[in-house]
């Protein structure tokens, strides 16, 4: 029988009301065998998630000051859950337990971890599967990094010989047996861990939206979800800040070629977004999967004359950034220039520094940064093959008298990198999305 990971975030798992709708999604199809759990999350917008809770009651304990009432506030999420699905639970000896430590050098990533664990707990009795704690098959090394080949192997003793589980998300353990996190949003990439160490046909990820928007909803009103998408597409949006999955939760399930499905558990009829290494044939796509962008860009300009034709000339512009430690977002360059563009934050320590180390070592006929810009990806592997979807995309930019001072698109065709003024985002977010 085919296999189905599904893992449910803080929202689908926020009160026992979700967590009923929760076994309904789970039990309506038998190959739903491998669940992974969040903590709970908000209930609504002004609540607080238990893993916040439980942080500030770490941070407390760190300061040596009251953690009770954070403790008490995580307690009572819990006894809610546990009173709205008239379950049995020894919720008094894991709070005690949870004080104890707290009390006594409190580690930051065990606490953070806790609303993970008792969560899957819960959940696990409520469907009648078996907890499944991934302290045992959930490698990091001694630097907090996740050592995936270590983990494939645990996981897959772990779980091979058992049929219906639930394995609680977001932690792990080093060698030491120190329970270690991942970064916030963590359980998505347990969840892909799941699906490549049992080989999952399906990797279904529920949440509270119908699946990735095509813009941001913020800029535009009601924007169309995403059918499907790849892994590549998904990537490059997601970088450029469309937040659907964690960043590191599809190299796992890519790695293998395993579909990711985003699903809404308050919408379960939605088919939502479907991530795939290649789309099906039959399905006819936008030529424009979806655009996203960033604001906070710095451009630095440099011109000489002769530039081209001396090798080593970008070299050594990139080495100075390298040596800085600064990423740089983009390299363009053209005949006697070279343009880099980097987010302001990080070009702010340093910036005059580097002026004067171009200066100094490359003579340039002009060397000049100018800040304020946005950058803009349109991204879609099949309609930037059809060139015109890019000409569409300039046109309709310059019509709205958009000044585009970068403009970059890969050999690889999977997306169009447009640099515009701040001040013009949200009209070239929304000229871009009208002709989609
Ligand atoms: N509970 C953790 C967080 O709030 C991890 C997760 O939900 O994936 O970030």
């Amino acid at each position: 029988m085919e296999k189905i990971v599904t893992k449910f975030g803080g929202t689908s798992l926020a009160d026992a009301n979700q967590i009923r709708k929760v076994r309904d999604i789970v039990l309506a199809d038998p190959r739903r065998k491998y669940v992974v759990a969040s903590a709970p999350g908000k209930r609504f917008a002004e609540d607080i998630k238990v893993t916040d809770l439980l942080l500030r009651s770490y941070t407390a304990a760190n300061n040596g000051e009251d953690f009770e009432p954070a403790l008490q506030a995580v307690q009572a999420r819990f006894q809610e859950i546990l009173n709205g699905l008239e379950l049995s639970f020894p919720l008094e000896e894991e709070i005690a337990v949870l004080r104890n430590h707290l009390a006594n050098e409190p580690d930051v990533d065990y606490i953070a971890s806790r609303g993970e664990y008792l969560n899957s707990r819960i959940l696990a009795a409520f469907l009648g599967f078996t907890f499944v704690d991934p302290a045992w098959c959930i490698s990091f090394d001694e630097n907090g990094k996740l050592d995936q080949k270590m983990t494939m192997r645990m996981m897959r003793a772990a779980l091979n010989p058992l049929d219906k589980v639930v394995v609680a998300g977001f932690y792990g353990a080093d060698m030491n047996d120190k329970i270690r996190t991942f970064s916030r949003g963590g359980s998505d990439v347990t969840g892909s861990l799941v699906s490549l160490a049992v080989g999952a046909d399906l990797y279904e990820n529920w949440t509270d939206v119908s699946g990735l928007l095509a813009a941001d909803p913020r800029i535009i009103e009601n924007p169309r979800s995403v059918r499907y998408i790849s892994y590549r597409e998904l990537r490059t949006l997601s970088y450029m800040g469309a937040s659907v999955l964690h960043t590191d939760a599809v190299l796992p399930a890519s790695e293998a070629g395993i579909p990711i499905n985003i699903r809404n558990t308050n919408q379960p009829d939605d088919p939502g977004t479907m991530i795939m290494r290649k789309l099906p044939k039959n399905v006819t796509r936008q030529p424009i999967t979806g655009v996203a962008g960033r604001c906070g860009m710095s451009v630095i300009q440099v011109e000489k004359v002769m530039t081209s034709d001396g090798a080593g000339f970008s070299a050594i512009m990139l080495d100075m950034l390298k040596r800085r430690k600064i990423p740089f977002e983009q390299c363009l360059t053209g005949i006697d220039t070279i343009t880099l563009i980097i987010r302001s934050s990080v070009l702010d320590s340093c910036r005059n520094e580097l002026l004067e180390e171009i200066e100094t070592v490359l003579q340039p006929d002009y060397v000049g940064i100018k800040d304020g810009l946005s950058m803009i990806a349109v991204v879609g592997e099949k309609g930037t093959e059809a060139s015109d979807a890019n000409i569409r995309v300039l046109e309709a930019l310059a019509a709205e008298g958009i000044e585009m001072s970068t403009i970059n698109q890969g050999a690889g065709k999977l997306n169009l990198l447009v640099g515009v003024p701040e001040d013009r985002y949200t009209d070239a977010i929304r000229a871009i999305y009208d002709i989609t």
